[in-house]
Order: C-alpha cells, then structure tokens, then sequence
C-alpha cells in the first residue's frame, strides 16, 4: 500500500508514527551475541537509532512546539555557559543577563550576537571548563574561513553523534537505498583519495556504520582534473555522488559536450559551497538524475537539509536555532534576505549562542511538504561575494561556465572586484584568446554585472580551490560600508 506525502503527513499529524512505511531504513545490526534478529544495537547504535526515532516525528511538528523545546534545551545551554565558560560569563554579564533568566522568544534576541572575530578573540576562553563527562570524547575544530585566520573550537562525542544523525536523516529524506555505493569528490586532506584509485571504504559513514549497514563508499580528491573525474566515475558507477556544486558544473558542462551519462547515478548531492539555480536543471538535463543541496558548517553541524519534495531547505530545528537577520539585527520577514545567526544546542564544550556565520539566507514561506521544520528558500552567500556597484546597490553574480566556453575555450575562471569601477578576469584558457573574443567575454561580464565596469584579463595556469577545497568564481576587495562588520 502507498502513502503519498499528504496522507502521509495526515497520518502524522493525526499522531500515528509510521517509520517502516515504506521506510528505506536498513534493518540495524545487532550489538547483543546470539541476537540477530529483531537487533539490539550496542550503546552508541541505540543512541543513534533513539534520536532518528524521535527526528522522524519532530519533523512534522508545528513551529511554534520547535521552538517551545528548542528554548527549553537552550536554557540548560545558557546556564552552562554562564557557569563554566569564561567568556560568556563574562559577555553575559556585561549585557545585563541575570543567570537565572530563562531565555524565550521575547528575550532571545537581549543575547549579544557572537561574531568570528570574537572567537578568534576569545581563544581558550570560550571553553567550558566543566564538560560533562557522558558527552564523550573531546576533539578540535579548526576552520580556515575567508581571512585564512583559523577559528579553533572543540567538539564532543554527543556532537559527532548528532552529525551521523544529521547524515542519517539526509538519506532518509532523500529515500537512498542503503546498500548502493556512495562516491565522493571532495577536499583531500591526507592525500590518500588521488587519482587513479582514489580511496574505498567499506562504508558510507564510520560513525554509523557499525549500526547501520550501508554499502561501500568510493572517494576521489576534488583537485582531479575533470576528464579524469568522468573515467573515475564510469570505472566506478556509483549509485550516489557528492560534490561541490562548482565541481559538479564542470563534470556536467564536460559530459553535455561529449554526451556522456553515468549509468548507475541516482542522485546527486552537493555540499559546501552556494549552489546556482541552473546546476539543479544541468544534472536533470545531462544526467537525468535529481540534485540534493544541503547546509552544513564544521562549526554548528548541520543546519538545513533540503527538503525531500521541494527544491528549498529545511532548517535542522533539532539541532540549531537558526535565525535570518537584517541590518539593524531584526528576524526577516518571508521573502527577505539576511545574515545566517546559529545557535548550536548540543556543543556543551566550546558553546556558540547567536553566532554569526558570515552567510546570507533568504527566509522562506512554510512548506508544502507539512513539516514545521522553518524554510530557507535560498542560500545567497557570503558577504565577500557580493560585488558592490558605484550606486552602493550589492548583489551576488553568477555566471554560467557555460556562457564563456561558447565564446572561447576557458577551462576556468575566477572574477575579482578590484575597485568600484573595475574587474580582474582570471581565466585558464586552451590557447591564447584574440582581441574578438576577449571584447565579447567583457560584454557578457557587463551585461550580467550591470555596469560598465572596466575588465581587464589575466593569463593564468590553474586557479586552485582553497583550503577546504572551495571555489570562488567570484570575490570581491571592495568592502561595502556594512560588510566588515
Ligand atoms: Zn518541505
């Protein structure tokens, strides 16, 4: 018997639970001798399997019951930061935050907003000096971030069991058959995923694993070059593939030019970089198979997942409070965009209250699908990726690869505000371009950047990823007034 989304959300929201209906979810492996079958997983398997149990119902849940149980996890946060962590200790006396104050929607927002520079600031002094031991292992954190100054902080057990959630949920949503075989293209940190053989692993996820049986993954380090990508992925034939979206448009853009399909390929998901409307509709086009975006930071975990139906993301309510805010640090409104402020429920070691992420998100109206989960309609990107026009207006760019290799053969690009009036082109080209071809690139950069800027084009070798394995093909050097902040 099928259910459809609607009657399924009826279901749900008449109370009924209903996992196993047509659930993709593998039977769990059993942690107990002699018990095979129905399994009892061994501690950290229970955990896991505890959480997805409640996140398959809290999903369909109404915002306003979130946020009632999302204020009451945080109270217990804020009390722990007060008491144990040097910093918002301090930080939170100075705003005038008495210690037993619980904190609610109509308080939240008498929370000092944490940036990156106060992080950096803060050092040791953002750690708690009492974690509570059934939080399990402690880890570091380190993120590079756009200055290259690292943001260092400190992860536990609990919040590495949440990420493998958050993984878990995301194939749930996306309806993956567990035993297919997973392929990722993705920074290398150790070098052991170079081409050809790129690396194998016996599994999607080590965390997770050991509870939830998956079939084996294939991972290739992102700096390959493309037509090697596309012999890796056709030796391989994996039924998944993660990406950056940046990466993913070279791969697609090289397989429409020589009609090449990945015959398994069910799906594809991208991940760590602002994905472009028109990727979505390449991969349906030469690929034939659906895109998945999600929003993620080593930082806070996951944020938002995009939803199973429609092509807009749903803030992980269970894990973060995410708020969208203007200018003057007000909620935007639906339709708005605004700066991304994380509130990490769970990271009892190094916690983040109203950390401002540096990202930018439009809100969006609540979801067709029912669930209560909020709706990031957009993610735009971050402020360094702005251009800013003479005017003072800003937006974010985007150019299609495919715009410029119709004119001339560029293998890569990268555009760089100089000053108000003029751009830097970087480009990777087959073969020096003429002057022709160089005025009919300047044309389409000034039609889609809307104004006559000056542009001027630089002859390079390669234009690498950064560390972390982004790409930016477009970056600004011009601050506008409120981007420092
Ligand atoms: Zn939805």
């Amino acid at each position: 018997m099928a259910f459809g989304p609607s009657l399924r959300h009826a279901n749900s929201a008449a109370g009924e639970w209903r996992m196993n209906e047509r659930s993709n979810l593998p039977p769990p492996a059993s942690g107990m001798k002699g018990m095979i079958w129905p399994a009892i997983p061994d501690s950290q398997g229970s955990a896991l399997l505890a959480l997805l149990y409640q996140l398959e119902q809290t999903q369909w849940w109404s915002a306003e019951r979130l946020s009632e149980y999302q204020f009451r996890q945080v109270a217990e946060m804020l009390r722990h930061a007060q008491a144990t962590v040097p910093y918002y200790r301090d930080r939170l006396a100075a705003s005038g935050w008495p210690a037993d104050r619980l904190p609610d929607a109509s308080n939240w927002s008498d929370l000092p907003l944490l940036r990156r520079e106060d992080i950096q600031g803060a050092g040791k002094a953002l750690h708690s000096s009492a974690i509570p031991k059934s939080h399990g292992n402690i880890s570091e954190v380190s993120t590079s971030g756009s200055t290259g100054k690292p943001v260092r902080l400190l992860a536990t057990g609990l919040t590495g069991l949440l990420w493998n959630v958050g993984t878990v949920r995301d194939f749930l949503w996306r309806r993956c058959d567990f035993s297919g075989t997973y392929a990722a293209i993705r920074f290398d940190r150790t070098g052991a995923a170079a081409y050809p053989d790129g690396e194998h692993a016996p599994s999607w996820g080590k965390g997770f694993a050991h509870t939830l049986p998956t079939g084996p993954a294939v991972i290739l380090s992102i700096t390959t070059p493309v037509e090697k990508q596309i012999e890796w992925l056709r030796r391989h034939q994996p039924d998944y593939l993660i990406t950056h979206p940046t990466n993913l448009e070279a791969l697609l853009l090289h397989c429409a030019r020589d009609g090449i399909r990945i015959a398994n390929l069910k799906q594809v998901q991208t991940i760590s970089e602002v994905l472009k409307a028109d990727v979505r509709t390449l991969c349906r086009d030469v690929w034939g198979v659906a895109l998945s975006d999600m929003y993620t930071t080593q930082e806070a975990g996951y944020l938002a997942l995009q939803c199973p139906l429609e092509a807009h993301y749903h803030v992980q309510s269970e894990n973060v409070i995410l708020e969208v805010l203007d200018a003057d640090d007000r909620p935007c409104a639906v339709g708005q965009t605004g700066r991304v402020v994380v509130t990490q429920l769970h990271n009892f070691a190094s916690p983040l209250i109203r950390y401002d992420i540096g990202d930018y998100a439009e809100v969006g109206a609540p979801c067709s699908c029912g669930r209560g989960l909020p709706v990031i309609r957009h993610i735009a990107g971050r402020a360094r990726s702005m251009l800013v026009l003479p005017s003072g207006e800003q937006f974010w760019p985007f150019f299609g690869g495919n715009k410029f290799s119709q004119i001339a053969p560029v293998s890569q690009f990268q555009l760089v505000q100089k000053t108000l009036e003029s751009i830097e082109v970087k480009l990777v080209t087959a073969r020096p371009l003429s002057a022709g071809e160089e005025d009919q690139l300047r044309e389409v950069i000034v039609t889609q950047l809307t104004h006559p800027f000056s542009v001027s084009f630089t002859y390079v070798d390669e234009i690498p990823r950064s560390k972390g394995g982004k790409y930016e093909e477009f970056r600004s050097e011009v601050a506008a007034p409120w981007a420092a902040r």
